[in-house]
């Protein structure tokens, strides 16, 4: 039988946790998310952050600035924030703007602030398998997924589809250091199929709607979807063709109620943790 794996119930735990914690200390955690334009997907899941955020008993801000920013306006709210002793974490939501370097962006934020994880100390650390300051927070809820579920990573076939520094790059160093053999696959890989039909865990981040099909799946493998795709009708579909890999699998996440939900968890729980590190 197949295991759904509820993300949601996961996530919802993880915040109440940091919120019983959270209660104990003098002092509130703080957040800062910089959003910048109307990028209406960036909108819903700033909110989203702030809310927990706030749930969680963290002093939360959102800086919403327009369109027409410039890098060095950009820059100078990061610098403002490096300097602010009452934020501990700061996070600028992705897409930005096509005149803005966002690797540069990224660089301007102090690593022990950078929430996301993205930063290039922080990537670098990853990498190397020393400990960052925070890890990505997608790829870091699925690895929370796969061992809440007892999923064994050691000596599996995992198969990540999708090579972006938020999630793919992240993930496929969180799954080695977990000593997973890990393939990971993008746009031009050829035989995607076979690959992954070959996985013991099949992770997609692609933003394909409903790419992954039954015929791409090992029986019993743990599939993780990553995708956020809105169909025609307006529906949110995940990467995976839920309805026909969920017969085959061993354990699927649904969209929505898998991997977002955690997506949030972990930045709260990564603000905490550089909340601690500055106090
Ligand atoms: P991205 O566009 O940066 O990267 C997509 C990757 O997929 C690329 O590496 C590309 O090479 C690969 N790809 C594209 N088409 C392919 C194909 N036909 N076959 C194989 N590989 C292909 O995207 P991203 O930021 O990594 O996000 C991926 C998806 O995950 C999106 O739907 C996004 O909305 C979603 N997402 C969800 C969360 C969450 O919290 N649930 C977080 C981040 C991203």
């Amino acid at each position: 039988m197949t295991v759904l794996i509820r993300g949601k119930e996961l996530a919802e735990k993880i915040v109440d946790e940091i919120e019983k914690e959270v209660k104990n200390y003098d002092k509130k955690p703080g957040l800062t998310v910089i959003i910048v334009g109307e990028n209406p997907a960036s909108k819903v899941y700033v909110n989203k952050k702030k809310k927990t955020a706030e749930k969680a008993g963290f002093n939360s801000e959102v800086i919403e600035l327009p369109e027409t920013v410039s890098q060095q306006e950009l820059e100078n709210y990061i610098d403002n924030l490096n300097n602010n002793p009452a934020v501990d974490g700061i996070l600028v939501q992705l897409p930005l703007p096509g005149h803005i370097n966002a690797y540069d962006i990224i660089e301007k934020i102090n690593p022990e602030k950078d929430v996301d994880g993205f930063h290039p100390v922080n990537a670098g650390k990853l990498v190397t398998g020393l400990n960052p300051y925070a890890v990505s927070c997608t790829p870091y809820g699925i690895v929370r997924l796969l061992e809440e579920n007892n999923i064994e990573i050691e000596g599996k076939n995992a198969v990540v589809i999708g090579r972006s520094n938020i999630v793919g790059k992240p993930l496929a160093s969180l799954l080695l250091n977990r000593n997973a053999t890990v393939t990971v696959c993008h746009s031009r890989t050829k035989n995607l199929k076979e690959i992954c039909s070959r996985a013991d865990i099949l992770v997609a981040a692609v933003g394909r709607a409903k790419l992954v099909k039954a015929d791409w799946v090992k029986p019993g493998a743990a599939v993780i979807d990553v995708g956020m795709n809105r169909t025609e009708d307006g529906k949110l579909a995940g990467d995976v063709d839920f309805d026909e890999v969920s017969e085959k699998a061993g354990y699927i996440t649904p969209v929505p109620g898998g991997v977002g939900p955690m997506t949030i968890a972990i930045l709260l729980f990564n603000t905490l943790k550089l909340f601690k590190l500055h106090n």
